[in-house]
C-alpha cells in the first residue's frame, strides 16, 4: 500500500477538509468510506506505515503471518454488509473443537451445527469425552436458542456480570467450563481467568452460533485494505502521527496543521483519551489484554492432521504461573493461501503479553508442542512470533457505560469512534465508524 499524499495542504496551511479522520483502523476507514460515499472531501491521518490498525498481515517466505490469531465471523452483519465478501474469499473452519485433556485428545461438537449424516456420531463423541455430559450438550442447546431470539443490541445491553459466573448460573458443569469454555472463551478474549463481561462474551457467543469462524485469502489484514483500494491519492496519509486536536484542526507530530469541518478521532481508547482527554467519558485506568502468537512450518507430509478445525488446551490452569499454549490452528487447512505448496502453517496462542526471549522461548514452546502432537514437532521450523500487548482493552467492564454507547459526539465538530465504544471486534470497530459518519452527516 503506497503512502499517498503530502501531510500539509498548502505552504499557508489554508485548505479546510470536510472531514479528518485519525486513525486508520477498521473504525475510522469505515467512517471515511461512508463519508466519500456521500461526496465529502475526507482525509485520513495514520500513524504507521499502513492501513488496518491491529488488522495486519507480513507475507514471509510465502505464508501469511496475522498478526494474532484473528477470524472474521460470517455472521458479522454490519460487516457483511460493508465487505465486498466475495472478493476477500473467505474460507471457514470446522465448528468446534478438538481439545486436549488427559494426555488424549477428544472432539468436541455442537451436534446441531454438524452435518446430518455425522450429528448422532459427533454427539457420542462429546458425551463419551471428559469434556462434557449430556446435560451440558442440553443446557448448551437451551442457551444458545436463548440468545439467537435477542438481537445483537438486545444482549450488549443486558447487565453483565463475569463470564465465569454467567457459565456457572447457565447450568454448566465445572468440567466443561475448565475443559472447554476456559480454553475457548479465554482464547477469544484472552483472559484465561473468564473474567471478562458476560454481555460481550454473549454477543461473540451468538455470533458464533449463527455463522462460522473464517479467513480471507490475502490474510486478515486484506479486510481493511479492501475498504480503501480504490481512494484517490492524497485521501490516506500513512506515518502521519496526530499531536493534538480541537474542533477546526489537527496538528502532527511533526508541527503540521491539518485543517477540517469535522474531525473524527478513530483510535483505539489508550489514543482517543490521550487527545481528547475528560472530554472522552470512559473510565480509567485502562488495562489492555494481550496475545503471544508463534509461527511454525511444517512440511506437508509431516502435519498432525488434515482437519481445518481449531486445537485446544483442555488443561489449562485457571491463575496461570509461566505460559501456558491456549490453541493451536493451522491456517492453511482453512485457507491453502496462508501457505506455500508443500507446506502447512501452524499458529500456536498463548494468552498474555509474553517479553520475547529468542530460542529458549521458542524450545519452551516447542516441547510443550511434543507432548500435543508427538515428536514430529521437532522438526517444526520458527517462522515469526508477535507478541501483542494491546489486542483488547481489558473487558471486565464495557468502557463506556451501556446508555453512552453510541454517543459519537463529543463536542460541535469533534467526534469519535472505536471499537471501545461498541465491541472489541471486527463488526463492534466497523459498527462504531458506520455510527460515527452518521453522526457527521446529521451535523451538517
Ligand atoms: C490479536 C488480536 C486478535 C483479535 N481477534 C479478533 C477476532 O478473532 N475477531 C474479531 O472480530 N476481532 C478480533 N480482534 C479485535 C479487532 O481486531 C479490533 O476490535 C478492531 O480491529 C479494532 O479496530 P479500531 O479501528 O477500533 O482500532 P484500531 O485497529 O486499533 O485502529 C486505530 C488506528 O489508529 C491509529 N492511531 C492511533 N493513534 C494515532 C494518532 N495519534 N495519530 C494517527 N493515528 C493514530 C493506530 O495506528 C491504528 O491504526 C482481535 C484483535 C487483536 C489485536
Amino acid at each position: 500500500m503506497k503512502t499517498t499524499g503530502e501531510v500539509n495542504d498548502s505552504p499557508k496551511g489554508d485548505r479546510v477538509h470536510d472531514a479528518i479522520i485519525i486513525g486508520a483502523g477498521l473504525a475510522g476507514l469505515v467512517a471515511a468510506k461512508s463519508l466519500i460515499a456521500q461526496g465529502l472531501d475526507v482525509v485520513v491521518l495514520e500513524a504507521d506505515d499502513r492501513p488496518g490498525g491491529r488488522l495486519k498481515t507480513d507475507r514471509v517466505n510465502g505464508f501469511l503471518l496475522d498478526h494474532g490469531f484473528q477470524v472474521y465471523l460470517t455472521s458479522y452483519q454490519t460487516a457483511g454488509q460493508i465487505l465486498d465478501l466475495k472478493s476477500l474469499g473467505l474460507k471457514s473452519f470446522q465448528p468446534g473443537a478438538m481439545v486436549r485433556c488427559s494426555n488424549r485428545w477428544h472432539t468436541v461438537k455442537d451436534p446441531l451445527r454438524s452435518p446430518p449424516k455425522s450429528m448422532l456420531w459427533d454427539a457420542i463423541k462429546t458425551i463419551a469425552s471428559p469434556i462434557a455430559n449430556w446435560e451440558d450438550l442440553w443446557t448448551l442447546f437451551r442457551y444458545r436458542q436463548g440468545l439467537m431470539k435477542l438481537t445483537a443490541q438486545e444482549i450488549l445491553e443486558r447487565p453483565g456480570i463475569q463470564t465465569i459466573d454467567r457459565l456457572r448460573q447457565i447450568g454448566f458443569s465445572e468440567r466443561i467450563i475448565d475443559r472447554f469454555f476456559r480454553p475457548f472463551l479465554g482464547g477469544i478474549f484472552l483472559d484465561d481467568s473468564l473474567s471478562m463481561d458476560s454481555s460481550r462474551m454473549e454477543f461473540v457467543f451468538r455470533e458464533m452460533s449463527l455463522g462460522t469462524a473464517a479467513l480471507p485469502m490475502g490474510g486478515i489484514q486484506s479486510i481493511p485494505e479492501s475498504l480503501c483500494k480504490d481512494w484517490k491519492p492524497g485521501v490516506l496519509r500513512l506515518r502521519s502521527t496526530v499531536a493534538a486536536c480541537d474542533q477546526e484542526s489537527v496538528i502532527t507530530s511533526d508541527a503540521k496543521r491539518v485543517r477540517g469541518h469535522k474531525i473524527l478521532v478513530a483510535t483505539e481508547a489508550t489514543g482517543a483519551k490521550r487527545l481528547l482527554g475528560a472530554r472522552l467519558a470512559i473510565a480509567e485506568p485502562l488495562a489492555w489484554n494481550g496475545t503471544t502468537c508463534m509461527y511454525f512450518s511444517i512440511d506437508r507430509h509431516a502435519a498432525p492432521t488434515r482437519e481445518p478445525i481449531l486445537f485446544l488446551n483442555g488443561n489449562l490452569p485457571s491463575k496461570p504461573a509461566g505460559f501456558s499454549i491456549n490453541h493451536v490452528a493451522f491456517p492453511s487447512l482453512v485457507q491453502p493461501s496462508y501457505a506455500p505448496d508443500g507446506k502447512v502453517l501452524a499458529s500456536v496462542s498463548i494468552n498474555g503479553h509474553i517479553e520475547i526471549s529468542g530460542q529458549q522461548f521458542i524450545d519452551q514452546v516447542q516441547s510443550e508442542l511434543e507432548h500435543w502432537f508427538g515428536w514430529t514437532v521437532s522438526r517444526w521450523e520458527h517462522l515469526r512470533t508477535y507478541s501483542v500487548p494491546c489486542a483488547f482493552s481489558s473487558p471486565s467492564e464495557p468502557l463506556l457505560p451501556s446508555p453512552q454507547r453510541g454517543l459519537y459526539k463529543i463536542e460541535n465538530n469533534l467526534f469519535a469512534c472505536g471499537d471501545y465504544t461498541t465491541t472489541a471486534s471486527i463488526e463492534g470497530a466497523m459498527q462504531s465508524g458506520l455510527l460515527a459518519a452518521q453522526a457527521i452527516l446529521e451535523s451538517n
